[in-house]
């Protein structure tokens, strides 16, 4: 890992979703209990649509609605309160629908070096959470491990732009400059930092190839020990 002068780093702001823990099983244990919970409260609702089928209507409603791109939660909940009304039932099901997948969305299980990383890292720079998902980090596993937390939903944008770097750097009063981003996404994470002047850390845990079509990133780490060392060394 290459050195990380001319700016010492305060801040380090961190991508969650395969970053932190593995993204598709939580999202499919969370479908489940959606579509289990539907087969319970509105069974009208799990005859009709599979799991695939309540997925797909759900791609349908962000694909109409461009300007809700950031927005997963809103996604969800207005297919789901469409697929009521399509139904006749009551639209609160919507409601209850979503926080079922919300409460399963949290049950991730981070890598196992993450929290112990995490707090070490806590002791020097200020932690923040800046995710395009929407698990709620005070509910996870995680949850002591952060100074703040942002979604983008939250901010009304998601990676690559720029806003959830901006909240951070707000509520921390550290400048972006003095900042480094920790992401699995090149585009989302690394390319979007580095445009606003931030250190970036791409974490590539399964040897991915790098994109052709962006400058490689300065500094990789295959797990979040690596970066540990890299920041902390013999601290
Ligand atoms: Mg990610």
């Amino acid at each position: 890992m290459s050195t990380w002068s001319p700016h010492p780093v305060h801040l380090l702001t961190f991508d969650l979703d395969d970053t932190l823990w593995p993204c598709k099983p939580v999202i499919q244990a969370a479908e489940r209990a959606v579509h289990d919970w539907f087969r319970e409260a509105a069974p009208v609702i799990a005859e009709r649509y599979d799991i695939d089928s309540l997925r797909e209507h759900r791609i349908r409603v962000a694909r109409e609605n461009p300007h809700w791109a950031h927005d997963l939660t809103g996604i969800r909940l207005h297919s789901y309160r469409q697929l009521a009304r399509r139904h006749g039932l009551d639209e609160a099901i919507a409601e209850q629908a979503n926080a079922v997948f919300r409460r399963e969305r949290n049950k991730v299980t981070p890598w196992p070096e993450v929290a112990e990383a995490l707090r070490a890292l806590r002791e020097h720079f200020v932690l923040v959470a800046v995710s395009n998902g929407n698990a709620q980090i005070e509910h996870t596993p995680l949850a002591d491990c952060f100074h703040h937390a942002f979604m983008a939903e939250e901010v009304g944008a998601a990676k690559p732009d720029p806003a959830l770097f901006h909240a951070a750097a707000e509520v921390s009063g550290i400048p972006l400059w003095q900042a480094a981003h920790i992401g699995d996404d090149p585009h989302r994470d690394v390319e979007a930092a580095r445009r606003v002047g931030m250190h970036a850390v791409w974490v590539n845990r399964n040897g991915t190839a790098w994109p052709d079509d962006l400058s490689p990133p300065d500094h990789t780490v295959s797990d979040l020990r690596a970066l540990v060392a890299a920041l902390l060394g013999d601290r």
